[in-house]
């Protein structure tokens, strides 16, 4: 992996907004660059502490430990900007500056059955996006961009929680091709009808994600049955400030309606250890990262539920509204 951190316009940008102290949150691949960026912040005269958390997402910043801290800026490096907050927050995307052209040539026998493509791709690669779309154009197909809705920050751009953008081209293509790794992919799988083929770039891998929907779909209907059965239910809430998915309070009142046991639980992140000491409770409801409960299955001990998906427990949507709107 060569990747770059784009540090003229880190220097330039601390030039310009001038922080005294800094909190450095760096997502969790690039956590071993931290001394070289401590260097360059410190060497500008500015104090510079890194979040030890953990970062899976744009959606995790560090408000608390900012205020904590009492820092004028957060830097947030290795994902695309996501929401605002009222700690001022400076996005760094890194890049990735592999050459993508041979894994794009191993994708072309994967998609001989397709004329037109969805594309997406995960942050490290906008840069590439051009040649990405040229290199498939040059193979005779149709290239159409997933759209910016909701969370991403840009057209073709995936997030894992947030898949509006391919859903509302999914009628116009063939296939999806998602340029990332098996997370955004199987997020795609979940959500869309069409077949998705991942360019699994750091395994150097092409791959077709069928059969992985019916596997997950299963295993949700089977939480789904054991939320139906369950007498204490416990509804998780993080506080990250981007990892809202649902109401609690609304949620809370339905379980009651409906005499269960609920508790609200909140968590700074969301772990197997965590939930195994609430061992009274039946099921969990995670209203953070809805991707804890679909990509996780079997790390918990307790079955764990997104939002939506409690809501087919609870009778207020059908298990055909999920399998039309997709999982996630
Ligand atoms: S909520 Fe989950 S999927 Fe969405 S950006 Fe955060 S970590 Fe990624």
């Amino acid at each position: 992996m060569t990747l770059d951190f784009e540090k003229e316009k880190l220097v330039e940008e601390m030039k310009k907004r001038k922080p005294k102290k800094v909190l450095v949150q760096l997502a969790e691949g690039i956590k071993q660059n931290a001394p070289e960026l401590s260097e360059i912040i410190e060497g500008l005269g500015i104090e510079c502490i890194f979040s030890g958390e953990t970062c899976w997402g744009g959606c995790s910043i560090a408000v608390q430990e900012a205020e904590a801290l009492g820092v004028d800026l957060i830097v947030h490096f290795g994902h695309a900007e996501f929401i605002e907050s009222d700690i001022p927050v400076l996005y760094m995307e890194v890049k990735d500056l592999l050459n993508l052209e041979p894994i794009l040539k191993k994708s072309i026998p994967h998609l001989k059955e397709y004329k037109t493509i969805g594309l997406s791709y995960s942050i490290q690669h906008r840069q590439d996006l051009e040649k990405i779309k040229k290199f498939y154009e040059d193979a005779g197909k149709k290239v159409i961009l997933s759209k910016k809705k909701g969370f991403v920050a840009y057209e073709g751009h995936i997030v894992g929680c947030q898949y509006e953008g391919l859903k509302a081209i999914q009628n116009d293509v063939e296939a999806f091709v998602i340029l990332g790794n098996q997370f955004h992919s199987m997020g795609a799988t979940l959500a869309v009808k069409k077949p998705v083929v991942l360019l699994d770039i750091y395994n150097d891998d092409v791959r077709s994600m069928e059969g992985l929907r019916d596997k997950i779909l299963k295993q949700r209907m089977f939480s789904i049955e054991k939320l139906k059965e369950a007498k204490n239910v416990g509804i998780i809430v993080e506080i990250k400030p981007g990892q809202k998915y649902g109401s609690p309070d609304y949620l809370l009142e339905k379980m009651r309606e409906k005499g269960k046991n609920a508790i609200i639980i909140t968590m700074s992140e969301i772990t197997p250890d965590k939930i195994m000491n609430f061992y009274s409770i039946d099921a969990f409801v995670e209203l953070a990262c809805p991707r804890i409960a679909l990509d996780d299955f079997a790390k918990y001990p307790k079955p764990i539920l997104t939002m939506r998906e409690a809501m087919v427990a609870l009778g207020e949507k059908s298990w055909e509204d999920i399998l039309e709107q997709g999982v996630i």
